[in-house]
């Protein structure tokens, strides 16, 4: 089968890219092990996270580190073995969490994030998937006062922005959320993002549409991925497809395609975990909740109550350690009343991950014909569907709608 361009995943990145590009009428092969939206974009918190324009940073202050190094923060957890490996990454990593460098990404990553409700509204409303999203923001507690403090530190920039964060006191929260338990000392309402109650539905919903627009979702192993003269081919389940141009959105298995290329670019996985649960009888929950201390988030979904858990330093196929849900769900039961969880097995996925924070959008370098879409870390969620506008636009060769160059692979050198 001949296309015009063979699509690498379909995950939330990936399927947005399909999308885009189908709507501007090119023809498409999306190509996937699984269906769309059943690995990291349908694990995480559902957030849209508009106002996120301060990064998940390496901490800084010995304190902080020494807490996560003795296990005493439940957002953060490793394996040893993994340590010596990802050094160098962390160095890096550190390096980008430096006061002065947040404020370069936040300035950097608000070029994406201005766009992210748009394009989500653009492509739900074109798919029908409306009905997953909800406004009302999110809402962070606070069970100290240093990490309100902290919070309160974000405001200024995030008010030069236009978006909306306002301290509220524990009844205030409490009015908004009546099912929560006074066990914080304060809260802040950010009122920008949206939030998903399924994360994959809205990823098969955007396929569906991909599809009904004459796209062809195929189940293959990118790893067949081969230069075919001056193109590219991919074995699927249904035969061969050959394209002069491919985007790679593997997310977190970027790599396992990109190395035999000679590519080499800094990915690392910042693993998580998630568990539903029922509410108990007469609770509900409107939006998600973070618990800034606690290291969680707890979300409504169809599914039940969500609650997803901060990050893992493992390999990312290292078997499943997941001891920051049992100590998170602890203490997620002392703030809202859960019932039994409503499944056999924590879930685990992987947020793709390059040291700066940053994902890759752009031209493969050396690699003609060649697309990346991928390291959408914290943020893929949010971010997908103004990647697919962005790299169709870079694709078609238009002006794009926010200027691409900090997102170049070429910045690792
Ligand atoms: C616990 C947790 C909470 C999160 N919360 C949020 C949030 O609230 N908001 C937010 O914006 N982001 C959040 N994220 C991050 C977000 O989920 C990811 O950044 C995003 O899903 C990445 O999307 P992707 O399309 O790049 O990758 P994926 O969704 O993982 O898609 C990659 C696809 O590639 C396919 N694939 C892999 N290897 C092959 C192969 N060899 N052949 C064929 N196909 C292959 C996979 O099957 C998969 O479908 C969270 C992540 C986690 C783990």
């Amino acid at each position: 089968m001949k296309t015009d361009t063979i699509v690498l995943g379909a995950g939330i990145v990936g399927t947005s890219i399909a999308l885009n590009l189908a709507m501007r009428g090119r023809s498409v092969v999306l190509v996937d092990r699984r269906g769309p939206g059943e690995e990291t974009s349908y694990g995480n918190a559902g957030l849209v996270e508009r106002a996120s324009i301060y990064p998940v940073a390496f901490p800084r202050r010995i304190s902080a580190l020494a807490d996560v190094a003795l296990g005493r923060n439940p957002a953060a957890h490793y394996h040893w073995n993994a340590l010596p490996g990802l050094v160098p990454w962390l160095f890096a990593y550190w390096r980008a969490s430096a006061p002065a460098r947040i404020l370069d990404y936040a300035r950097t990553i608000e070029t994406l994030l201005a766009h992210s409700l748009a394009e989500h509204e653009r492509l739900a409303g074109a798919s029908g998937a409306g009905h997953f999203f909800r406004e009302g923001g999110w809402l962070k507690l606070y069970r100290t006062e240093a990490g309100l403090e902290n919070e309160r530190g974000e405001f200024p920039l995030a008010s030069q922005y236009g978006l909306s964060a306002r301290e509220i006191g524990v009844d205030e929260a409490l009015a908004m959320e009546p099912s929560l338990r006074p066990v914080f000392r304060g809260a802040v309402i950010w009122s920008d993002p949206h939030s998903v109650s399924s994360p994959g539905g809205v990823t098969q919903a955007y396929a569906a549409h991909f599809a009904a627009l004459g796209g062809h979702v195929r189940r293959g192993d990118a790893r067949t991925l081969a230069r075919l003269g001056a193109g590219w081919s991919v074995t699927t389940e249904e035969g061969g497809v050959e394209a002069p141009e491919v985007v790679v959105a593997l997310g977190p298995w970027a790599m396992d395609v990109l190395r035999p290329f000679g590519l080499r670019l800094p990915l690392q996985v910042k693993r998580g975990y998630h568990m539903h649960y029922h509410a108990a009888d007469g609770t509900a929950l409107s939006r998600p909740v973070l618990d800034e201390e606690g290291g969680y988030v707890i979300t409504p979904m169809v599914g039940g109550i969500r609650l997803t858990t901060g990050v893992e330093f493992a390999r990312r196929d290292a078997p499943k350690t997941p001891v920051q849900l049992d100590r998170t769900e602890t203490l997620a039961r002392q703030l809202f009343p859960l019932a039994a969880r409503a499944e056999p097995e924590p879930w685990m996925g992987s947020r793709p991950a390059f040291p700066d924070m940053l994902p890759v959008i752009g031209a493969a370098p050396g690699q003609n014909g060649m697309w990346l879409a991928i390291g959408h870390q914290h943020l893929g969620f949010t971010l997908g569907p103004i990647t697919g506008r962005l790299l169709a636009e870079m694709m078609d060769g238009e002006t794009p709608c926010t200027d691409p160059a900090p997102f170049s692979p070429h910045r690792f050198g």
